[in-house]
């Protein structure tokens, strides 16, 4: 990750703060996004479009299409789309400047990132290229000082030999208390931009880490951005002389170059394999890591002395559909469930649990057994039906009381999957294990979903409100639909014809609105996006790659034009009447508008048309404007 200035929407999408919207459009402007998608996919010139077989899914027959004059592509399949830069992120899994920075390079534009990026970029490179030599110090230190035998010796009896070592980077932090920073000679400044070390109560540099292994942190390029140190102990806890317990592991505080929300031990060595496989395991741990990795299965990851989170999420989805959490059983038990739900719903990943044998965690596993640690991966279950089967475990099966008590905090787990289909085969799923009849487990359902939910998750970063996720895009009225293509794609024949009040779907009318701008369709798209405007911007995402015939004429606008009207009045009718049983219409003004109306209606299609739009659409905006008052 480069760029100091990033930050992160509601919808996942890089906001880039260092490259002006300028220079981010001159990007798109010169990069030809057939001859882009060219260099992956194999794209055939079909109509107006540009067909292929879909990169960011399986398929056989194309269902990929894009729009080269706008420069968007859309799956019709999985309904992926985007423009040249979510392309090129998604294709090289590059945050947002990178991926500008990739095309500028491409298109050989140069970048003039603002003033405040400059220092900015320095800065951190100043405390990237440190944290280099710190973990490289830390390497050597392991490999090579005598103080370190009982280093190498623990990480020996744990399995983790010579070549691991080096394959991880893993290091020592001696036991002293500057030994770091002068060997290196780190000014207070770069202490803080790593979090390596700090000035103490007697205005000395510190180390942070000492008497430590070290496993050295990188971001998916390969920079490292922190590290994490465990104690030697092997058992018991270490209390300090002041009588506070020395934590087991401790990590670098959050930098400038690093955010633990965010970051993924072993992403960088575990991306490859990941996207082969479409899998990806998530450990609780750095040497469960290494374990994975030396039982073959270099896919793994772990989350860095925090709980897994929703940025976590947003990283893997990019790689792996898949998500593997390979915790021990209470500890994968206690995840959240509620917030696992949403954000499998929210990516559209699937996430499963394995499960290992009692008492044995991975990285004991790889060294006694490695075929089972590899079972425990394939035969991971889905999320829901490991806390089912927690249950069904702990239930005394064997008599009708056991089974029937074991019913309701089955139907209690069953209840915060939010999808009804999937809960629903759950049911069926207890009513054969308990011997219960489905019906009778159905209303006990039923029972618990009525009940106010009490959230698991009170901070939830976002509220999900229990429907289902829609499958495409809800049928919207087709007049609305002919309106939003011709001001798409014969925008000089419609003019100012269309107005937003004549869109009586809220969708469409987002649509219109962001056409209206005038802005460049990627840009529309964003900030539909960027306003949480899912639908809205997946209609427009979608048209932008339709096929349609050139060849609009007037005749098509007036048509849609009536049409338009037509249904905008019939609903603005609905008003007047409520406004004549609230009397705030009398009978007398309401009967004369109806049939004013209606008559000008009937007039639309004749030679009076032009006449008949015009006082149809000062009477719509006139009734919108009494309404405001
Ligand atoms: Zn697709």
């Amino acid at each position: 990750m480069t760029g100091a200035g990033v930050g992160r929407t509601s919808n996942g999408y890089l906001l880039n703060m260092a490259i002006s919207d300028s220079e981010i459009a001159q990007v798109r402007g010169a990069t030809d996004i057939v001859a882009l998608i060219s260099e992956y996919v194999a794209l055939k010139k079909s109509g107006q479009r540009w067909t292929g077989l879909c990169p960011f899914h399986g398929e056989k027959t194309p269902s990929f299409s894009v729009n080269a004059e706008e420069g968007r592509y859309y799956c019709f399949g999985c309904r992926v789309s985007g423009d040249q830069i979510t392309f090129v992120r998604e294709m090289q899994h590059l945050d947002f400047v990178d991926a500008v920075r990739l095309l500028a390079d491409r298109a050989g534009i140069e970048l003039h990132e603002d003033a405040n990026a400059g220092p900015a970029r320095k800065e951190r490179q100043a405390a990237l290229d440190a944290m280099q030599r710190a973990v490289a110090w830390y390497h050597d230190r392991l490999l090579n000082a005598p103080d370190a035998r009982g280093a190498r010796e623990y990480l020996k009896s744990r399995g983790i030999n010579g070549e691991l070592a080096r394959r991880f980077q893993l290091g020592w932090a001696p036991d002293d208390w500057d030994a770091l920073c002068t060997s290196l000679d780190l000014t207070p400044k770069l202490l803080e931009a790593t979090g390596l070390g700090f000035v103490n109560k007697r205005k000395r540099r510190q180390d942070a880490l000492r008497a430590r292994i070290i496993f050295p942190i990188f971001d998916p390029s390969g920079k490292a951005v922190a590290v994490g140190g465990r104690i030697l102990a092997t058992a018991g806890d270490v209390v300090r002389p002041d009588g506070r317990v020395e934590p087991k592991y401790k990590n670098s505080p959050e930098t400038i170059i690093y955010s633990k929300r965010k970051t993924l031990y072993a992403l960088n060595w575990a991306k490859d394999d990941i996207i082969k496989t479409g899998e990806i395991i998530v450990c609780e741990g750095y040497t469960d890591v290494i374990a994975f990795f030396h039982a073959g299965m270099p896919r793994a990851v772990a989350t860095c002395g925090t709980a897994l989170g929703e940025e976590h999420f947003s990283t893997m989805r990019n790689f792996a559909k898949r998500i593997v959490l390979a915790y021990d059983a209470d500890q994968a038990g206690q995840s959240a469930a509620a917030s696992v739900y949403q954000w499998e719903q929210k990516h559209e990943v699937d996430v499963a649990v394995a499960r290992f044998p009692a008492k044995t965690d991975p990285a004991e596993l790889a060294l006694t057994n490695p075929d089972a640690l590899r079972d425990a991966v394939t035969n991971a279950v889905p999320f829901l039906q490991f806390r089912l089967n927690r249950v069904l475990d702990a239930a005394n099966l064997s008599t009708p009381e056991g089974r029937a008590r074991a019913a309701q905090p089955a139907m209690r787990v069953l209840a915060e999957h939010p999808s009804e289909l999937v809960r629903d085969q759950y049911v069926m799923q207890v009513a054969d294990a308990l011997r219960l009849d489905v019906g009778l487990l159905r209303t006990q359902l039923g029972e618990i979903l009525r009940r106010p939910v009490t959230r698991e998750v009170p901070n939830a970063p976002y509220e999900y409100d229990g429907s289902e996720r829609p499958a495409t895009i809800a049928p919207t009225p087709r007049p609305g639909l002919e309106a939003l293509r011709l001001k798409l794609h014969a925008p000089q024949l419609v003019g100012d014809r269309f107005i937003a009040r004549y869109f009586v779907n809220e969708v469409q009318r987002e649509v219109f609105k962001g056409l209206e701008t005038g802005d460049a369709l990627s840009n529309v798209i964003d900030a539909l996006e960027r306003r949480g405007d899912e639908q809205s911007a997946r209609l427009l995402a979608e048209m932008a790659v339709e096929d349609v015939p050139r060849d609009f004429t007037a005749e098509d606008v007036t048509a849609v034009v009536s049409q338009l009207l037509r249904s905008a009045v019939a609903e603005e009718l609905k008003n007047v009447e409520r406004d004549l049983r609230s009397e705030v219409l009398s009978p007398d003004v309401a009967m004369i508008t109806v049939r004013d109306v209606k008559e000008r209606l009937a007039m639309l299609e004749t030679e009076d048309g032009a006449v008949a739009e015009r006082d149809l659409r000062e009477w719509l905006l006139a009734r919108t404007s009494s309404e405001a008052l």
